[in-house]
C-alpha cells in the first residue's frame, strides 16, 4: 500500500539562522519537518511551535552532529517512530576563522568534523531508509562561497565546504536511479549570528548587489531544491550569492 503520509524533511541546525527560515519556509510550502539542533533546544522547540501554527507537523531532535553514535541512535529511533524521510537538509555548520599559519588544532579539527562527518554521519542513517520508500526524495546540502572560490582566514571552512561539494557530486549518481536528487547550495554572506557586523560592511562593497542576503532568501533556494519543481535537478550546486562569483 502506498504510503500516505506527508512528506517529512530534517532539517539540521534548524534551531536558528538559515535553518530555521529553510524549516519555516519548508512548512509553509507543504513539508512536514524535523528540526534539530545542538544546544538550544528551547529555541527549536520555539520554531517547531511556528510550525504547527502553520498546520504542518513538526518534532525537534537534539544532537551533535560530529557525535556518530548519537547522530544514528537518534535517527534510527525517529525512523522506526515515524517513517522514513523525504528528505533532508544538511545545514548545520560552524566557522573558526584564523589567517593559516596561525589556525589551531582546534579550529581545523571542529570545521571539518561538523562539516564533513556531520554530512557523513546524518545522511548515512538516512539513506537506506530514503531508498527503500522507493519514492522520490531530495538530500540538499549546504555548501558555501567560500568552498567555490575560497576565502582569506577560512582555509578550514573552504576546505570543509568544497568537501560537501565532492560528496554532493559523487551521491548524486549514486542516487540518481532511485529518484533521490542530491543538491548544494552555496551562499554568499548572509546576515546570521555566524557573521559579525564588522566583516559584513568590508564584504558588502565585494559583493556585486551591495548587500548582503537573508536566511529567506537562502530559504527559498532550498525550499525550490526540495520541491516537486526540482525532480530533475541532480548533482548540482546553486549559489545565493548577490552575484559575487
Ligand atoms: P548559525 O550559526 O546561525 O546556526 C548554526 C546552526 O547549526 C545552529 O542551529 C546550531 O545549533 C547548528 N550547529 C552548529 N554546530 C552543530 C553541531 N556540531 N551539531 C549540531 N548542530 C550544530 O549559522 P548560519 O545559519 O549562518 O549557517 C547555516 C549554514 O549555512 C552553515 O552550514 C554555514 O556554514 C552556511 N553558510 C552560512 C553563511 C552565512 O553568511 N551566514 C554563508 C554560507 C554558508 P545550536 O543552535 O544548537 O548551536
Amino acid at each position: 500500500m502506498p504510503d500516505s503520509r506527508p512528506d517529512t524533511v530534517l532539517v539540521t541546525g534548524s534551531s536558528r539562522g538559515i535553518g530555521r527560515a529553510v524549516a519555516l519556509r519548508l512548512a509553509r510550502d507543504g513539508f512536514d519537518v524535523v528540526l534539530h539542533c545542538r544546544r538550544q533546544q528551547a529555541q527549536a522547540e520555539r520554531v517547531a511551535e511556528e510550525i504547527r501554527a502553520l498546520g504542518r507537523a513538526a518534532r525537534v531532535l537534539c544532537f551533535d552532529v560530529t557525535d556518530r553514535a548519537a547522530a544514528r541512535v537518534a535517527l534510527e529511533a525517529d525512523i522506526e517512530a515515524h517513517g522514513a524521510y523525504y528528505g533532508v537538509v544538511c545545514n548545520a555548520g560552524i566557522t573558526a576563522d584564523g589567517a593559516f599559519p596561525a589556525l589551531t588544532d582546534t579550529a581545523w579539527d571542529s570545521v571539518l568534523s561538523t562539516s564533513l562527518d556531520g554530512f557523513y554521519n546524518v545522511v548515512h542513517p538516512l539513506v537506506m531508509p530514503m531508498i527503500r520508500r522507493r519514492r522520490p526524495g531530495r538530500i540538499v546540502v549546504m555548501s558555501s562561497v567560500s568552498g567555490l572560490i575560497g576565502n582569506r582566514g577560512q582555509v578550514n571552512y573552504s576546505a570543509a565546504k568544497a568537501g560537501l561539494i565532492g560528496a554532493v557530486k559523487a551521491l548524486a549518481v549514486e542516487l540518481a536511479k532511485r529518484r533521490i536528487t542530491v543538491n548544494a547550495v552555496a551562499p554568499g554572506l548572509i546576515e546570521t549570528d555566524m557573521v559579525d557586523a564588522e566583516a559584513t560592511e568590508a564584504a558588502r562593497r565585494a559583493i556585486p548587489m551591495q548587500r548582503p542576503g537573508t536566511a529567506d532568501e537562502v530559504a527559498g533556494a532550498v525550499s525550490f531544491l526540495c520541491g516537486p519543481d526540482a525532480g530533475y535537478i541532480t548533482r548540482q550546486v546553486l549559489s545565493v550569492n548577490g552575484g559575487l562569483c
